[in-house]
């Protein structure tokens, strides 16, 4: 596949739609064929010389576990509608995250971070970074002093989730940003929550993003995915490993060390028929969000008006405090999760037990609208301690609302409360 021009005119879906039109399939396919095979063919021993040892104007395929033709007809697209200057697809979020850190975190240094993570992006850094000598620094990102505070010379990056999950806490990316452009750390986002559309890093300062594609993306739990995006924004002259890096491009080092050494080294790539699968979800993204995040706030409305829940978090509502920060970063309305309280643990588990359309399951932005009740499944087998440093409620219910017609879910939770 060569380099194609994506015109910047264009909408969302529009570039979505068109950015493989300069690639010319044989056969004039108009959807990403899905190139299954591990290995590809050169015509002669100086060509696949020169793919090896990056001699090429337009890099060429070689081996899958580098790079795969159907993958990157899903990264060129997420790079059109993201402004992003370099983007890598891996095989879940999670490696996104991981090779993410493992290219820039290095012994001695530290990751200054909110406590309210992703479970596994806890355990990660709490667990696995923590055995290699990194130190993870956990801050209330509503505290810019704080953050200021815990950075140092060795701060490799400021992590955070654009909202955290299940807390819905947004974090002032501004006056992050400000703080870390003065100590030159580099601002790392996980942005899974609010898909590419209703959240532009690069307008608030990212420079590097990192998405779980499984769950908006994949359109419907239809594979498991993850995508780092290089904002193209930062020197990593000032990172202590990245500097070290043989690239005459010291913006670039970052993605350099991970597509020419991390990625190929973990080997967590994604396969063609996941990236296949993404590539159609992607399609139809906009017009998804839209509809189960307008869902979502009717369903945050609808639940704040019954007597039985003690308390509902959505962005968009008027009770909520970080409803000015979603109205500054968020474009539309802000994602298809909400929360809501019932009295006790038991009254959640009898709640979950009576419903019959909404489904108890633990992932994200599924078609289907999902429930969990966080504290007994996701953070289950954290101590009693860590569930209390991660700010896990065993009374919270969390909910990620689906396409199903409003009414019928108004209709299952209503239905549900009343057997309590
Ligand atoms: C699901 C999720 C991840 C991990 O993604 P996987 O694709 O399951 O590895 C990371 N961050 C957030 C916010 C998520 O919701």
């Amino acid at each position: 596949m060569g380099k194609r021009e994506i015109n910047q005119a264009l909408g969302f879906n529009s570039k979505i739609l068109t950015s493989d039109k300069n690639h010319a399939d044989i056969h004039g396919a108009m959807n990403a064929p899905i190139y299954r095979g591990a290995a590809f063919e050169f015509r002669d021993s100086k060509a696949i010389a020169d793919a090896f040892q990056n001699k090429e104007e337009i890099p060429s395929h070689t081996y899958s576990r580098i790079t795969n033709p159907t993958v990157e007809a899903l990264e060129n697209k997420i790079k059109a509608i993201s402004g992003a200057k370099d983007v890598m697809m891996l095989s879940s979020g999670m490696a996104a995250i991981s090779n993410t850190f493992m290219a820039l975190s290095y012994a001695g240094s530290n990751i200054v971070t909110s406590p309210h993570l992703f479970g596994n992006t806890f355990a990660f850094f709490q667990y696995t970074l923590a055995e290699f000598g990194v130190e993870v620094r956990f801050v209330d990102t509503d505290n810019l002093q704080e953050i200021e505070a815990a950075i140092d010379d060795n701060t490799c990056a400021f992590f955070c989730e654009v909202m955290t999950n299940p807390h819905l806490e947004i974090a002032d990316l501004v006056g992050i940003k400000a703080i870390l452009t003065k100590h030159q750390v580099p601002l790392i986002v996980d942005s899974t929550v609010i898909p590419w559309g209703g959240f532009e890093a690069k307008k608030w300062g990212v420079d590097i993003e990192v998405v779980s594609t499984t769950k908006y993306v994949s359109g419907g739990a239809t594979s498991i995915g993850g995508a780092i995006l290089d904002y193209g924004a930062f020197d990593w002259a000032h990172n202590k490993r990245l500097q070290k890096v043989n690239n005459p491009a010291p913006f670039s080092a970052f993605m350099f060390k991970i597509k020419r050494e991390i990625a190929r080294n973990f080997g967590a790539c994604m396969d063609p028929d996941s990236a296949y699968a993404q590539i159609m979800g992607l399609e139809t993204l906009k017009l998804r969000y839209q509809a189960v995040s307008q869902s979502a706030f009717e369903l945050a409305q609808f639940l704040e008006t019954h007597s039985r829940i003690v308390k509902v978090a959505y962005p968009k509502l008027e009770s909520f405090p970080y409803k000015a920060l979603s109205e500054k970063f968020f474009i539309g309305n802000p994602g298809a999760m909400l929360t809501f309280n019932l009295s006790s643990k038991a009254e959640c588990f009898q709640f979950l037990d009576a419903l019959k359309l909404i489904r108890r399951a633990t992932n994200l932005f599924d078609n289907r609208t999902l429930i969990i009740h966080p504290e007994s499944t996701i953070y289950g087998t954290f101590t009693p301690e860590m569930k209390q440093v991660m700010g896990i409620d065993p009374t919270l219910i969390r909910l990620s609302v689906g396409l199903e017609e409003v009414e019928d879910l108004k209709a299952d939770i209503t239905q549900a409360l009343s057997k309590l």
